[in-house]
């Protein structure tokens, strides 16, 4: 059964929604993680495809595939990842978007403006978690990868 679908999303590109409902706690999409690559491999992608890497621990990212790839950011999203898998943070009604926190997680050096619309919106989305600020970094402490805590100084 498939359990989402890729459309256009109201942000622009593309986005990934729900073709059915999840409870929380439901994996919403299993990653494709194939592609793997170290850091300086990376410089010899297309800027696309390095817009499109994640790191996943122990010098290794991988190359996001579709439709992972497609799930936007929000600020206040009702996924997170674990496991290089969308876990549903709360229920999702079939036909809502799937979201996700970029910063979750996050080692890389850039930002970009954030238009999610939500209450707490950030208005910039770091790539790297230890940017954000002490208040965010409490919140999603809980939701942070088991590597990130072993390998990265928070
Ligand atoms: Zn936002």
């Amino acid at each position: 059964m498939n359990c989402i679908t890729v459309k256009k999303s109201s942000k622009g590109g593309k986005g990934v929604f729900a073709a059915r409902d999840f409870k929380k706690g439901e994996v919403v999409l299993i990653w494709d993680i194939s592609h793997q690559l170290s850091r300086e491999q990376i410089k010899n992608l297309s800027q696309d495809d390095q817009n499109h890497t994640n790191y996943i621990g122990t010098d290794t990212y991988t190359l996001m595939q579709s439709p992972e790839k497609f799930v936007d950011h929000s600020c206040e999203p009702n996924t997170y990842v674990k496991n290089q898998q969308d876990i549903a943070l709360i229920d999702i009604e079939k036909g809502e978007e799937i979201t996700t926190d970029y910063s979750l997680n996050g080692i890389d050096d850039w930002e970009m403006q954030c238009n999610c619309g939500t209450q707490n919106c950030r208005k910039v989305i770091y790539g790297d978690f230890r940017k954000l600020d002490l208040k965010t970094k409490k919140r999603l402490y809980p939701y942070l990868e088991e590597w990130y805590k072993r390998e990265i100084k928070i």
